[in-house]
């Protein structure tokens, strides 16, 4: 990986953070997972993604994702505001740009849950980025997860579900699969995943270069 031009408060220069995609099949625990992660890891922060689907109840403009009118996300390809977007369920949901640049090369660590043709366009323009996707244990789950969140009309989960399983057929490309049976063990596995690719020294080589040269090494670079 290239290294950070960007640097921190005190003037050091930054390595940039990790872009992790987390996909799988609508009602599978993506959200679940993704706040649980976030409350467990420091620096780790969520990509709030453009839509023109209207908010379910609970769904907060800014937080779970920015609703948008359609003139809005037509505006904003045009503009290319986005770094992917692609039509899920019916709906358009978008990625932007310029927060994931910024913030990554601000060295923050980000989830993006976005699905799979988000995902491939993702690898294509930051193949460093981590692609984990994540099955329920059975269909069966998930159609219960998805009536048991309640959130959605019957005809929504109708067609969710109809599309879950050309979504899952997309996990065999991915780097990891999780499978959310126990949340917590799904948890302890996404948290594995991204400790570990944080702890590449790849991925790393500005703190590598310190932590050596705070022991004398001045003279090794990575
Ligand atoms: P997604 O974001 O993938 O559409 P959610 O995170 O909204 O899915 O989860 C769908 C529903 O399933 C929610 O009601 C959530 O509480 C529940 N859920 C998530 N993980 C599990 C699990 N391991 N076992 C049982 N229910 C779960
Ligand atoms: P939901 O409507 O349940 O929040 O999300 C539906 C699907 O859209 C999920 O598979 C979710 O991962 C995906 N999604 C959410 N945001 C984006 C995005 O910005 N880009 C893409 N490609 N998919 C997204």
């Amino acid at each position: 990986m290239s290294k950070s031009r960007t640097s921190n408060s005190t003037g050091a220069p930054v390595d940039p953070g990790l872009l992790v995609v987390l996909s799988g099949p609508s009602g599978v625990g993506k959200s679940t997972l993704c706040r649980a992660v976030m409350q467990r890891l420091d620096n780790l922060e969520f990509s709030i993604s453009f839509t023109t689907r209207p908010p379910r109840q609970g769904e907060v403009h800014g937080r779970d994702y920015f609703f948008v009118d359609d003139a809005t996300f037509d505006r904003m390809i045009a503009e290319n505001a986005f770094v992917e977007w692609a039509v899920v369920h019916g709906n358009r949901y978008g990625t932007s740009l310029e927060f994931i640049q910024s913030r990554t090369r601000a060295g923050a660590n980000l989830i993006l849950d976005i699905d799979s043709q988000g995902a491939s366009l993702i690898r294509k323009k930051f193949p460093e980025g981590v692609l984990v996707f994540c099955l329920a244990p059975s269909e069966k789950s998930l159609e219960n997860r998805l009536k048991a969140r309640g959130t959605d009309s019957p005809e929504i989960i109708a067609r969710r579900l109809r599309n879950a399983r050309a979504e899952i057929r997309q996990a065999v490309w991915y780097d990891y699969v999780i499978v959310n049976d126990v949340l917590d063990r799904a948890v302890d596995q996404f948290m594995s995943i991204l400790v570990a690719e944080g702890c590449r020294v790849s991925r790393i080589p500005r703190r590598v270069e310190r932590l050596l040269a705070a022991q004398g090494l001045d003279d090794v670079t990575v």
